[in-house]
């Protein structure tokens, strides 16, 4: 059974804590001398590379997920296994910095958005595209980084960052809002259709009005289920009615992710709109996100798109591929009523899209 360990703490006391969190990728991965590849390494070995980090006025403490893991390897399971780390631990830190591959790093941080309700403290990912043992890594930066924005808080003594975010190349990201657009540059994610929330340069400049104001009266409230019957598939030219069709007709498949092209269009072939018409009439909730990266859906505008919205199909408006499959997952773990899986589909509910 996959489990996790708490290695390792140290630091002195002064105002914040921090939990970092290792679950592993690149940042602490180091080279098989049978095969050559990039492979998981303990923490140990990634934090030796960071000396740095005994300077900190933060009090940090660290947690391993055990074996660390290639981000391709992430599952639901495992950000149940996440979540659980930070609401058990919620109260003794003042924010969270989570090690993860780069790959799949969109995908955690936006279930996490989701399943880490009223948020008042930050959870930062970050991860790095060259391994920290290595002279050119970009990982010391983004940790060292991660850790002053997670410790960060405003005169009030509140965080100010309280959501879950990505730091990476100089940004922080809104979570849900991100998505891995190099596997090559420093600066591996962006966040196309929603400003940054910090930029770190000389100075680290926090955007205030563009980060999410939780209750801070209330507690956070943290869910544990996902339910991953969903589907993301992308429309060609050319796609074909058996396959489409057999997709649809998935017994246990609940919701389907149909990546469209432009500002939500597809063919307007009666047969697809029929399949879809069924699929919606079977209770399978069906939200168009485009193939772009930069704009939103809107279906009223060609009549390509218009036809998907008489098929029931809902607009996903300027949502990232990962953070529409991840809410689809979080909703119809807490609704079996399709109907209200839409209705929420459609709602802005941690700032995941933005509503004209
Ligand atoms: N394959 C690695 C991972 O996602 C890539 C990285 O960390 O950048 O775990």
């Amino acid at each position: 059974m996959f489990c996790i360990v708490l290695t390792y703490s140290y630091l002195c006391n002064m105002q914040s804590k921090v939990l970092l969190i290792y679950t592993g990728g690149t940042i602490g991965m180091n080279r098989n001398p049978d095969t050559g590849a990039l492979e998981p390494f303990d923490f140990e070995h990634l934090l030796q590379n960071v000396p740095e980090l005994q300077q900190f006025d933060t009090q940090i403490a660290t947690y391993q997920f055990n074996p660390p893991i290639d981000s391709s390897d992430m599952s639901p399971r495992l950000w149940t296994d996440l979540s659980h780390v930070i609401a058990d631990r919620y109260d003794d830190y003042d924010g969270f910095v989570v090690l993860h591959g780069t790959d799949t790093m969109a995908y955690t941080a936006s279930a996490l958005s989701y399943m880490l309700e009223n948020l008042t403290k930050p959870v930062i990912f970050t991860g790095s595209q060259l391994p920290i043992g290595q002279l050119r890594t970009d990982g010391k930066e983004n940790l060292i980084t991660s850790i002053e924005i997670a410790a960060a808080k405003d005169e009030e003594g509140h965080a100010r960052v309280p959501e879950v975010g990505i730091f990476f190349g100089g940004h922080l990201l809104r979570g849900n809002r991100t998505t891995k657009q190099s596997a090559e540059e420093f600066n591996a994610f962006e966040s196309f259709n929603y400003p940054h929330l910090v930029d770190a340069g000389v100075n680290i400049v926090y955007h205030s009005n563009r980060i999410l104001k939780p209750d801070f009266t209330k507690p956070m409230k943290p869910h544990f289920r996902l339910d991953n019957n969903v589907i993301i598939f992308s429309l060609f030219p050319g796609v074909r009615e058996d396959l489409i069709r057999h997709i649809i007709h998935t017994p246990n498949l609940k919701s389907i992710v149909m990546r469209t092209f432009g500002s939500g269009n597809a063919p307007q072939s009666p047969w697809l709109l029929k399949a879809l018409k069924e699929g919606t009439r079977n209770g399978k909730v069906i939200v168009n996100i485009s193939q772009c990266m930069q704009g939103a859906v809107e279906m009223r505008r060609y009549d390509t798109g218009y036809h998907l919205q008489e098929a029931g199909v809902v607009s996903g408006y300027d949502s990232t591929v990962e953070s529409a499959v991840t809410k689809l997952m979080f909703l119809q773990s807490h609704y079996d009523n399709p109907d209200k899986v839409r209705e929420m589909m459609i709602r802005n509910i941690r700032g995941e899209i933005s509503l004209l």
